[in-house]
């Protein structure tokens, strides 16, 4: 059956998307992808999304965006996009041998957290070193470890780390923080958070059988080399977007993020509409993808109006 609306992705702006799809009787179907609700799923407490002035958890917010966009009939899938064909409409969605058709697709499928590249990072990922603190950081329980960057989420990571471990210690390659002034202060206001000026990671010791044993910093002023022993890293340098489906068909911006047009979710293909953080490399917050998902059902409701009366 062709498709009114299919919608790629789980996160605040596919959900949402999904409610004002389902609310406009565009019948969306929602392929969830991997991490079904997104990055918020793998965060703990949200204290800035409005309307909950105690906070809630990333995990029972995203339950909530999901049992809104049912509630009004969308459909949502644990499943995962492999591929798809924006050359002509109807556009194409593959789900491994699976077709599915529709007259118009919004993406929504968010961005992944950036690696430094290591080999030993790859390596022992899983094995003490993680870019999810939410995720591991019961694991290091009275343990050493260290984040590395200087932004919002790496403040985050540190400060939930307090929890469990002993001593975190920041690696930051400047000597001024990214990060915003309010999860600066809670980090500067935190004894167990020491912060690593105008230093940078080169490698990781360690096996996978015992875990992280210590790490290599290199201290970019003076180019001194030292080792120093802890159980883990954290690695909270940024996010890449989940383009690569969408390399081949729509225009890209130079760090690979979706290019919508001003004060629209449209793309550069016509009925193919983009929201939340795979388009957006400045705000990334949970309200702001909440918002460009309103925004793209809308422009999609719009599109299939046109289309429909031409
Ligand atoms: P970000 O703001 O891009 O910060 C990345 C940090 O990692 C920067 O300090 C950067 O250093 C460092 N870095 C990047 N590549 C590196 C490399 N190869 N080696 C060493 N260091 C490297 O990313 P983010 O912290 O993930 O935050 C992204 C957005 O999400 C921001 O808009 C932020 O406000 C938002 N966010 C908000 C919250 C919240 O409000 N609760 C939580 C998390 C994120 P430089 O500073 O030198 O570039």
């Amino acid at each position: 059956m062709n498709r009114k609306v299919i919608i790629i992705g789980s996160g605040p702006a596919g959900l949402t998307a999904a409610t004002y799809a389902a609310r406009a009787n565009l019948e969306p179907l929602v392929f969830e992808g991997v991490q079904p609700g997104g990055q918020l799923t793998i965060t703990t407490d949200v204290e800035n999304y409005p309307g909950f002035p105690d906070g809630i958890m990333g995990p029972d917010l995203m339950d909530k965006f999901r049992d809104q966009a049912k509630r009004f009939g969308a459909e949502c899938y644990f499943k995962h996009v492999t591929k798809v064909d924006l050359e002509s409409n109807p556009f194409k969605v593959w789900v491994a041998d699976e077709t599915f058709t529709s007259d118009s697709i919004i993406i929504a499928t968010g961005a992944t957290a950036k690696l430094l590249g290591l080999e030993s990072e790859k390596n022992l990922m899983g094995h003490g070193v993680s870019a999810c603190a939410t995720c591991d950081g019961f694991f290091f329980k009275d343990k050493k470890v260290f984040v590395i960057g200087g932004g919002d989420s790496a403040m985050e990571e540190a400060s939930f780390l307090t929890k469990f471990a002993s001593e975190v210690q920041i690696i930051h390659r400047r000597n001024e923080l990214r990060a915003s002034k309010i999860m600066q202060d809670r980090v500067l206001n935190n004894p167990k958070i020491h912060i690593q000026w105008n230093t940078t990671l080169e490698d990781i010791k360690g096996n996978v059988d015992d875990g992280v044993s210590a790490v290599i910093l290199k201290d970019i002023i003076s180019g001194d080399i030292r080792s120093e022993e802890c159980d883990g890293v954290f690695l909270a340098i940024g996010h890449t977007p989940n383009t690569e489906l969408f390399d081949n068909f729509l225009n890209l911006d130079e760090k690979k993020y979706i290019c919508t047009d001003d004060n629209s979710t449209k793309t550069s293909v016509p009925g193919i509409f983009a929201c939340g953080d795979v388009q957006d490399s400045i705000y990334r917050q949970a309200v702001t993808a909440a918002g460009s998902g309103c925004m793209a059902a809308i422009d999609a409701e719009r599109y299939l109006e046109s289309i429909e009366s031409s």
